[in-house]
């Protein structure tokens, strides 16, 4: 009843779709694909929010930013207001904005949805987000120094925003990060054309106004232990140090040359910037034909990329398109630049030449069938349906590990079969004043679930460091 009185007003089914540079163009840059609204843009979209008085959108966002309250100052073009009411719960908005899988959170609970297109929720918080970059106001409230200090290891999204909460809340924190830029999967996974570094750049340069000491190429574990660390003055200390060695699937051929892991081909072309190539000196060999094996956002991101590098790819997938588990828009994307997708479809090995070089790839069909423990069917090889494909290259999509320096540094810390850290809800290890949250706790998710953990952590770390003696 209280829904239909709020579908009521005149609202537009439809979202202001995003501005993009065309398939054609883009399949041969790296420059980001999807190019914000104009101001003009962005007030149509808001003003599609029906501002309904019980709003369903913010229960989706694992942050709880209050969207229909920064969607009212946008409105009035009061942007300011607007981003600050975002970074009371969100310290990294213009790449939740890029990034976020919003169809899977708060859009898919915004009421609009129900009779047409959801309020592009991300859209318009990439909106305010490049708008404040801009301006370079800092929006932020700090506490009174409270005299306790944290370690927060990783500035991935889960470091960055316990870090951000924690110093709000008074603490002094230092962040250590084992790379030489801040950022995470951020600044090394996501690439260019999806996620410009200089956005991430900005977000964690955004954490440091807020006075967050970041001392980068610092390994815990290798510098300092946690143990060391909580003896040389840190009252508590958050792990936020993510997933990182790549999985394979065990199959013969695997160590030929030319198959790489997505992990090594994203960060050779990221953060070595291997596209710029001769600009830069550490170019990257694909060949003209690559396959990508699977079907997340890294699957999407390395196909992308070869792409861009001006091979022609291949995504060998196990299921169907309808399970495919990246991002929709990314799929859209892909798919628009003409990538070939092989769903349904598994590899069975690798055939290498004289020199020890990947040159086909076979594969088998597969066909779904009833659930497995992930809720999802299972993929059943149809006998005698192999065939090969012609390869240059392969990556290898298939999941991560995690991080394991810290496990195996820090006596007493319980970890689970997999090697992830095992912590409650609200981040709590099994040693007390040690915290985690993120890919590290709980395998590899999503940015915004990072962010959440690290933001449930920080306030536990406050309730802790509040109640010790
Ligand atoms: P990370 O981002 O992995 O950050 C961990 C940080 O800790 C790193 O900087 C690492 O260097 C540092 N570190 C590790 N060990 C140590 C140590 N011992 N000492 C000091 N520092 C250490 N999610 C989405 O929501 N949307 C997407 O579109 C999306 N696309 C993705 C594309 C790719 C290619 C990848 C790989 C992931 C993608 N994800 C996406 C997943 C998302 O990026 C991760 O879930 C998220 O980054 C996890 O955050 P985190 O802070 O837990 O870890
Ligand atoms: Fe939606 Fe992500 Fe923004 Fe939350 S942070 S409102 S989930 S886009």
């Amino acid at each position: 009843m209280e829904n239909k009185t709020q579908l009521k007003p005149k609202a537009q089914k439809t979202a202001v779709p995003i501005p993009k540079q065309t398939p054609k163009e883009r399949k041969h840059n790296f420059n980001e694909v999807a190019l914000g609204y104009s101001e003009e843009q962005a007030q149509v979209e808001a003003s599609r929010c029906l501002q309904c008085p019980k709003p369903t959108c913010v229960k989706g966002c694992p942050v709880e930013v209050d969207i229909p309250a920064f969607i009212k100052l946008m409105k009035s073009k009061d942007y300011a207001k607007a981003i600050s009411k975002i970074k009371e719960k969100n310290c990294l908005p213009a790449i939740c904005g890029r990034v976020c899988p919003q169809e899977e959170q708060c859009q898919k609970f915004c009421l609009l949805g129900k009779v047409g297109e959801s309020v592009s929720i991300g859209r318009l918080e990439r909106f305010l987000a490049d708008w404040e970059r801009q301006t370079d106001i800092v929006c932020s409230e700090k506490a009174k120094p409270t005299g306790k200090r944290v370690a927060v290891v990783g500035a991935g999204p889960a470091g960055l925003t316990a870090a951000a909460d924690l110093i709000k809340l008074g603490h002094e924190v230092v962040i250590y990060e084992a790379l030489h830029y801040p950022g995470g999967v951020l600044m090394y996974g996501i690439p260019e054309f999806r996620l410009p570094k200089n956005i991430v750049q900005g977000e964690a340069d955004y954490v440091k106004k807020l006075g967050v000491d970041m001392r980068l190429n610092c390994i815990i574990g290798r510098t300092f232990t946690i143990p060391e660390l909580l003896k040389t003055g840190f009252d508590a200390v958050f792990v936020g140090s993510g997933a990182g060695p790549p999985q394979f699937m065990g199959i013969p051929g695997e160590n030929l040359g030319g198959i790489y892991s997505a992990n090594e081909f994203l960060i050779r072309v990221n953060l070595m910037k291997a596209y710029t190539f001769p600009k830069c000196d550490t170019p990257i060999k694909i060949g003209k034909k690559v396959a990508v094996i699977g079907g997340g956002n890294v699957a999407m991101d390395s196909a992308r990329s070869a792409l861009r590098l001006g091979a022609e790819v291949s995504v060998v997938y196990r299921r169907s398109r309808e399970e495919l588990p990246a991002r929709k828009e990314e799929l859209e994307n892909a798919e628009e630049e003409g990538i070939d997708f092989k769903f349904l479809t598994s590899p069975v090995r690798y055939i290498g030449d004289e020199k020890g070089w990947v040159k086909a790839l076979e594969c088998v069909k597969m066909e779904l069938g009833a659930p497995d423990a992930s809720g999802r069917r299972k993929p059943i090889p149809i006998k005698g349906s192999e065939f090969t494909m012609d390869v240059d290259s392969v990556i290898v999509a298939i999941g991560r590990n995690p991080n394991p320096i810290i496990q195996s540094t820090t006596e007493g810390l319980q970890v689970t079969k997999w090697g992830t850290i095992v912590a409650d809800e609200n981040g709590k290890t099994s040693l007390p004043g040690v915290f985690a949250g993120g890919d590290i706790v709980t395998g590899e998710a999503t940015v915004i679930s990072a962010m959440g953990a690290g933001k449930r952590a920080a306030k536990a770390i406050n309730e802790y460091l509040t109640n010790k003696k």
